[in-house]
């Protein structure tokens, strides 16, 4: 794993240095609209904390940081009322997966029938 580049995109957002489109925000997570969405409700859900990827989190966050990461993501699921048509989370990771900002986050998208979990 790549060590955590203080200068990506997400990085300048917690610093207050790019604007966000806010959705949540507690001690430890931060939550906000994509700026390119995919689905009719696209968010993107950050830790504040320092982390690359979904594994390192998992390794090197406190308890109370990866707690308050899911309990963000619930709270989300229950404002945005999308417990009835279902949503789905989706973290990509490193060059298969298709990660383009080297700051752990999780994309809740909803809104419509998402279709097949890949495509090609
Ligand atoms: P990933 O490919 O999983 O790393 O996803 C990065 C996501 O960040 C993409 O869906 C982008 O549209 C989104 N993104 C990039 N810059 C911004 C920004 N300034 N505000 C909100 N979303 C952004």
């Amino acid at each position: 794993m790549s060590a955590y580049d203080q200068n990506n995109i997400f990085a300048k957002i917690l610093r207050g240095e790019i604007p966000n489109d806010t959705v949540y925000e507690d001690d430890h997570v931060l939550a906000f609209n994509d700026i390119a969405p995919q689905a009719p409700i696209h968010i993107l859900v950050i830790p504040k904390g320092a982390y690359v990827s979904i594994d390192d989190f998992g390794a090197n966050a406190s308890a109370d940081e990866i707690k308050a990461f899911h309990a963000a993501i619930a709270k989300i699921i229950e404002q945005k009322n999308l417990k009835t048509d279902g949503f789905r989370v989706i973290s990509n990771t490193g060059r298969h997966g298709g990660q383009e900002v080297p700051h752990y986050h999780a994309h809740i998208l909803a809104g419509k029938k998402l279709g097949p979990m890949l495509s090609a």
